[in-house]
């Protein structure tokens, strides 16, 4: 079964799915995506994402290219379509095609890309292992809150990780406080069990999934607060994990080098990930 991928209004096989050379994504990365979890075949937290999608494209000034109501009706006909029950879905929005320029010229009709990744369903024991992490400056622009496809600190930050033979990296800034992973947030759990991740402003990506989870934590009785933390006090931390919709709740064992609690997922973060687990289960 060939894979199919929407492009502008067609669905194409993934082998003839393109787009123009001077598309300003290819050209300037000017524009936007979301990837939403799929589970049982069902969009976990669609409502949100829209939303997120629909601000980072209002704050590049850059048009709707279907209506809102369409969306939900294309990414469950992508989904159909490569009849992915569990993984996940990519969506890409640019400006559109124009002649290579700083400046754009109003009224382009913009870029819609869609396509599905299918991945095994996540069960709590392949959820709750654990991943090591080093911390990378972020070097990234002062408006992190758009989710602009300009990825380039994050594949540098990564790639970085990758050679030192860890899976991912946490931004630092230059007051070496944790900002965020390079494609999560980052949350931490102290000696004193309380649950910390940084509030959002536009230093950070407001994930959808930190959402949920500062929802599941509150009605599970947790004691949460919002605040920015130091490198340090992560390294000190009893817990760790990051949060985002592929990588869900993911355990943080290692950062630098420093084994965090014992070096296992922790009490609230098999909490959490069970949580969200069952939450992404009643999907609808
Ligand atoms: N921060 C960054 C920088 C990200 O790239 C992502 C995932 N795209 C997240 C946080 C997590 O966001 P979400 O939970 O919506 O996947």
């Amino acid at each position: 079964m060939p894979r199919i991928v929407y492009v502008n209004g067609r669905y194409l096989p993934h082998r003839y799915a393109s787009v123009h050379i001077e598309d300003r994504g290819f050209q300037f990365a000017d524009g936007v995506y979301e990837v939403i979890a799929i589970t049982n075949g069902k969009l976990v937290d669609i409502e949100p994402h829209l939303d997120r999608l629909n601000r980072s494209m209002g704050e590049l000034n850059i048009d709707l290219p279907v209506p809102r109501r369409a969306f939900g009706f294309i990414l469950r006909e992508v989904i159909r379509r490569n009849r992915v029950t569990n993984g996940s879905i990519y969506l890409q929005i640019t400006r559109g095609v124009a002649a290579r320029d700083f400046t754009y010229p109003e009224g382009l009709r913009p870029s819609l890309v869609i396509y599905t990744k299918s991945t095994k369903k996540a069960s709590i024991e392949t959820a709750s292992q654990g991943h090591a992490v080093v911390s990378q400056p972020d070097i990234r622009w002062a408006r992190c809150d758009i989710k602009t496809i300009s990825l380039l600190p994050s594949v540098l930050a990564k790639r970085a990780a990758t050679e030192e033979g860890v899976a991912d990296a946490w931004f630092v800034n230059e007051e070496s406080i944790v900002t965020e992973g390079t494609s999560s947030n980052a949350w931490i759990v102290t000696t004193t069990k309380e649950l910390i991740t940084r509030q959002t402003d536009n230093f950070i990506l407001s994930g959808i999934t930190r959402q949920t989870i500062l929802k599941l934590a509150s009605d599970a009785g947790l004691t949460i607060t919002e605040r920015p933390f130091s490198l340090k006090e992560a390294m000190q931390a009893t817990e760790a994990f990051t949060s985002s919709s592929t990588a869900l709740v993911k355990p943080v064992i290692k950062i630098n080098g420093v084994q965090i609690g014992d070096g296992q997922a922790g009490r609230v973060t098999r909490q959490l990930i069970e949580h969200y687990l069952n939450y992404m289960d009643n999907s609808f």
